[in-house]
């Protein structure tokens, strides 16, 4: 069942946004050569408890951090360890904040010194298939519209949408229905209406779109080893378009 929410619950949903989105300000502060990701874990979940929220992610489902850090070929649900950051990593941070009976959830890919023109290259095309699947949130349309504007951006580029993981609604829950692919049919799912609050979240993979699970049960991998990215934003379907609610 999808859960609308009212304008006063938005205005929550925008502070559990917007420290949200305050977390990937500091995780791209402290991403180095030479830092790990046990430091920038730490770092994001001093500052969501400073703003008075809880981390989403934390103890959720049994997670043991504040954030999943995820490094090249790992596509998402990386535990934050003490191996350090390399010159030339890719770094997808994903991190929520939870506030007023509320989660936000964002995420986004940086680059750790040099990286490759591929990594670049990738990291765009990720970032961009979101916006063009955000352009089609709008009242009217159909979740279908959204995933099949991802997967266009992202096909057209030669690279491939990951399948096993999806988007989602968002608000008391971190995960709420309905889900929403990176991949599917125009004109298909759901009617989109205004109060639908959603995490749109490409995962994208140079390579085959296939992953595997690794064997601490959590951190998902490309199971051809390609570089992976992702990209990820709440937003909120309003009368006036879609609005995102964890806009750095
Ligand atoms: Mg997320
Ligand atoms: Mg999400």
């Amino acid at each position: 069942m999808i859960k609308l929410k009212n304008p006063e619950q938005l205005d929550k949903m925008r502070i559990a946004g917007r420290i949200t989105a305050g977390a990937l300000m500091v995780a791209s502060e402290h991403i180095k050569p030479g830092a790990t990701p046990l430091s920038v874990d730490r770092a994001i979940r001093h500052y969501i408890e400073k703003e008075g929220a809880k981390p989403s992610f934390l103890g959720y489902g049994g997670f043991p951090a504040s954030a999943c850090i995820s490094i090249n070929d790992e596509v998402i649900h990386g535990i934050p360890n003490d191996k350090p950051f390399r010159d030339g990593d890719l770094v997808k941070v994903d991190v929520g904040a939870y506030i007023g009976g509320f989660h936000g959830d964002s995420a986004r890919t940086f680059f750790c010194g040099n990286v490759s023109e591929e990594a670049k290259r990738l990291e765009e095309v990720t970032r961009l298939s979101f916006f063009a699947g955000m352009e089609k949130a709008v009242v009217g349309n159909r979740l279908g519209d959204i995933s099949a504007a991802v997967q266009e951006v992202v096909e057209n580029a030669g690279f491939s949408v990951v399948r096993d993981y999806v988007g989602h609604g968002i608000g008391s829950d971190l995960h709420e229905d309905p889900e929403l692919p990176n991949f599917g049919r125009a004109g298909r799912g759901v009617r989109l209406t205004a109060g639908m609050v959603i995490a749109l979240e490409p995962m994208v993979n140079v390579g085959d779109w296939r992953v595997k699970v690794l064997d601490n049960d959590w951190t998902v991998v490309s199971l051809d080893g390609s570089l992976s990215a992702h990209y990820e934003n709440t937003i909120a379907i309003t009368e006036n378009g879609p609005e995102i609610l964890t806009k750095i």
